[in-house]
């Protein structure tokens, strides 16, 4: 079941948007005509993707990873021969990060620590077996600023992968393939992990 229709997900999808209208961030999807962004993709997913916070596309469409990051995201999930039913993706924070300029910045650490009771709630939710961090924000939400691209380690007893986000390839005229290698042989080592059992749906 797609996310944003997940029976599961709804009590975490509406504390979700109940918690974001509180927050500063949300002036910027009113003066957009934006989006809280929730997540996309299997609410049964065995790996989960967890990037920053929406770009201009995203707050526009209300779907993370949907713009330029996205359409290289999408080719990695390509290369680990990864089917619709086994993936998720979502974000550390739910609305578009703007400077006074209103420019795209990156969320502070303030604003990824307002939203870690619902990224929680999400991933146990989803209860993944991988978590793929992508990049510092997601990193910073899980205190795993230390990994180092291409690293794993356990957590929760999940497996999480750490590799920088698209958008920093993207700069770099790269497809970051090369830090794919590792995650594929994670994601081969652990398919035919079961899901942990979780005491209900938080
Ligand atoms: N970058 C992210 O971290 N998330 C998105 O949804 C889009 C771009």
């Amino acid at each position: 079941m797609e996310l944003f229709e997940s029976k599961k997900l709804e009590l975490v999808r509406n504390e979700l948007i109940e918690h974001a209208k509180k927050h500063p961030l949300y002036k910027n999807i009113l003066n957009t005509k934006g989006n809280i962004v929730f997540g996309r993709g299997a609410d049964s997913a065995k790996i989960l993707f967890i990037g920053e916070a929406p770009g201009f596309t995203e707050n526009e469409t209300g779907k993370p990873f949907v713009g330029r990051s996205g359409k290289l995201l999408e080719e990695w999930v390509k290369e680990l021969g990864i089917t619709k039913e086994e993936y998720a993706i979502m974000n550390v924070v739910p609305m578009i990060p703007l400077s006074e300029e209103g420019k795209i910045r990156p969320p502070t650490p303030e604003e990824i620590q307002y939203f870690l009771p619902i990224t929680m709630k999400m991933v146990n939710t989803i209860n993944p077996t991988v978590i793929v961090l992508l990049g510092k924000s997601a990193a910073r939400a899980f205190e795993k600023e230390t990994m180092k691209v291409g690293e794993s380690c356990e957590y929760e007893g999940k497996k999480m992968y750490f590799i920088y986000h698209p958008a920093y390839y993207l700069r770099n005229g790269a497809k970051g393939f090369d830090a794919l290698v590792k995650l594929k042989k994670l994601l081969e080592e652990n398919k035919n992990v079961k899901k942990q059992l979780t005491l209900g749906n938080f």
